[in-house]
């Protein structure tokens, strides 16, 4: 087909085909990365797209890709782009794009795909899939190419879909044909379309802003929740201001952590469950009243009632579990700075004893956790070694943290202060586990930034393998693995046969001959001291390193903090 059409336009004219056109249209729109695995049909697309400048980061699963492209989104307000093969390669692909789906990250997915006539009759391709419609329930917008004249347009509408309005995740199908398609290289490039602000302001009504303001002012116990959505927008200064002006504690879910430093005088991020239980008017900025705040209501948030405020981007987000009486429906930046010119210079500043009981029942928990964190203890628990990390941030806060696990999640979440926005990020709105290499890889090539990564044994499983992308590619990334020989913990027993019990691992486990198996560095920590200096050698070097942290296999809790969520059964045998 492809030959044919270059015979038929004759020697003279220049010519363009798929795969140029698909690179050209990336680039055109400033896309810098591909995170990807190789294979039929997309190889030699990314070989010329290596050839063409573009970053091809090649990895060892596409749920890994998929996870970097995800974050490359949030991290960088630009879409995240991976691409797969085709069925397989795609549906490992899938759990990534509608990941960024649902926790609103920009990002497109390009998958190769076998021909239509072939799937559309089921007569068995070469991974037959009619991969669109799979895709369509899990993401944001979902688009097909057939002809390499569309290639301009499909990839305009992809990244438009991807970044405006509430950010998501973006399917772009291209059978393998569309890629060999040949046409005029001066109509290939006429084509092409530059997308011009892809991202439009969306400017609130001034009368939301003042029906905002006359809720917050009538407030006496306010409370501001920043949510990732707010980090997204990058207006860090304005919602610093904001804060500052108001007078109002705030609370950070875990990525909006650093927006502002945790160690701020309004931070409540210690305070947790008296701001949630007494507040009487909670301001969310990008973030969303689900599980993860218990659906604003219940014993968690109290008695007292309470009015919300809410600053998204999202008009359906608006009452979707209680009643928002003030919405203010923009993106953050500008919704912030309508807030703050309609403040203006006399605006009341919050309520001082209320912000001063938030500071003093902080002040006690960190105080009440900091012996804790100094323990040197041999096996290690969560908290000395912990400790080793929240000095480590401290001193380098400019690294970007990488978390997950079940303990090891949620006590980092806690434990660990971050100092500077976005430079924590994690298991997000699912509670995903298996983001940390790919979230690793993105981090380091998108930021330039050193990234550390606290994983707990089992959740570092997900994507281990990634381990050799990151030895591969010298990355900048030190892994630390929280390794308790398990899930949870190491200890359960199986009384019942002589296989191990469902939630143990191999016990010593030697993550780290991994990483020395790549050519990286390895070190097994068995000590808070043994651990502080191998991180701190591999964030000075900047050579992928992989920390096998040594923790007590009976440390930790079942299900992390949310064993709540984990039905068990009353009439299980011993
Ligand atoms: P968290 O998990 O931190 O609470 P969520 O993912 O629940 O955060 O919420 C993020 C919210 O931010 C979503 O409702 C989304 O619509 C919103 N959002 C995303 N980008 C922007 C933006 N640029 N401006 C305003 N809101 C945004
Ligand atoms: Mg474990």
């Amino acid at each position: 087909m492809a030959e044919a059409a270059l015979k038929a336009a004759g020697p003279e004219e220049e010519l363009t085909d798929g795969f140029n056109l698909i690179i050209d249209a990336l680039k055109l729109n400033g896309i810098k990365n591909i995170y990807a695995v190789p294979g039929i049909p997309i190889t030699d697309f990314l070989r010329m797209s290596q050839a063409a400048g573009l970053r091809v980061l090649s990895f060892r699963h596409e749920q890994n890709a998929g996870y970097a492209a995800s974050i490359a989104g949030w991290l960088t307000k630009q879409p995240g782009v991976c691409v797969t093969v085709s069925a397989p390669g795609f549906l490992n692909g899938l759990t990534a794009l509608a990941h960024a789906t649902t926790n609103c990250f920009p990002m497109i997915m390009i998958s190769g795909s076998s021909e239509r006539e072939v799937v559309d009759l089921q007569q068995g391709d070469y991974e037959e899939m009619d991969q669109l419609a799979v895709a369509k329930t899990m993401c944001k917008a979902a688009y097909r190419v057939l002809h390499a004249q569309d290639i301009g347009i499909g990839i305009a509408r992809a990244i438009r879909s991807a970044v405006s309005g509430r950010p998501g995740g973006v399917y772009l199908d291209l059978p393998a044909k569309l890629f060999g398609q040949v046409m005029g290289a001066e109509a290939g490039k006429k084509s092409l379309v530059k997308v011009i602000d892809a991202a439009p302001a969306q400017i609130p009504g001034a009368d939301a802003i003042k029906r905002a303001l006359d809720v917050i002012k009538g407030a006496k116990k306010p409370l501001i929740i920043l949510g990732k959505g707010a980090a997204y927008a990058q207006a860090d200064e304005a919602i610093k201001d904001f804060v500052e002006k108001s007078g109002i504690p705030f609370l950070p879910m875990s990525m909006a952590k650093g927006l502002l430093p945790d160690t701020h005088p309004q931070c409540a991020g210690a305070a947790r469950s008296l701001v949630l239980k007494d507040s009487d008017v909670v301001i969310m900025m990008g973030a969303r009243l689900n599980w993860l705040l218990s659906h604003g209501k219940g014993k968690n948030w109290g008695d007292a009632p309470k009015k919300f405020v809410q600053l998204d981007i999202e008009p359906k987000e608006m009452d979707s579990n209680v009643e928002i009486v003030a919405p203010v429906v923009g993106d953050m930046g500008s919704c912030v700075n309508a807030m703050l010119s309609a403040m203006g210079n006399n605006f009341p500043k919050g309520n001082a004893d209320w912000m001063a009981t938030v500071a003093k029942k902080r002040d006690e928990n960190v105080a009440k956790m900091a012996p804790k964190l100094m323990n040197n203890n041999v096996p290690m628990d969560y908290h000395g070694a912990l400790g080793v990390i929240k000095q480590v941030i401290k001193e380098r806060p400019d690294t970007i943290l990488v978390n997950e696990g079940a303990n090891t999640l949620d006590l980092a979440r806690g434990i660990i202060d971050i100092y500077k926005p976005r430079k924590r990020i994690d298991v997000g709105t699912w509670g995903i586990m298996g983001i940390g290499m790919g979230y690793s890889v993105a981090a380091a090539v998108e930021t330039g930034h050193k990234v550390l990564a606290v994983e707990g044994d089992s959740a570092f499983g997900f994507s281990g393998m990634e381990t050799e992308t990151i030895a591969r590619y010298k990355l900048p990334v030190c892994i630390v693995i929280f390794n308790n020989d398990g899930i949870y913990r190491g200890t359960d027993t199986n009384a019942a046969s002589n296989d191990p019990a469902t939630t143990v691992f191999v016990k010593g486990a030697r993550y780290d001959k991994m990483m020395e198996g790549f050519g990286g560095v390895g070190v097994n920590a068995t000590s808070p001291d043994e651990l502080r200096q191998a991180i701190n050698a591999a964030l000075d070097s900047g050579k992928p390193t992989l920390i096998n942290a040594v923790i007590d296999p009976a440390a930790g809790s079942e299900s992390g903090r949310i064993g709540n969520l984990n039905p068990q059964s009353a009439l299980k045998k011993k």
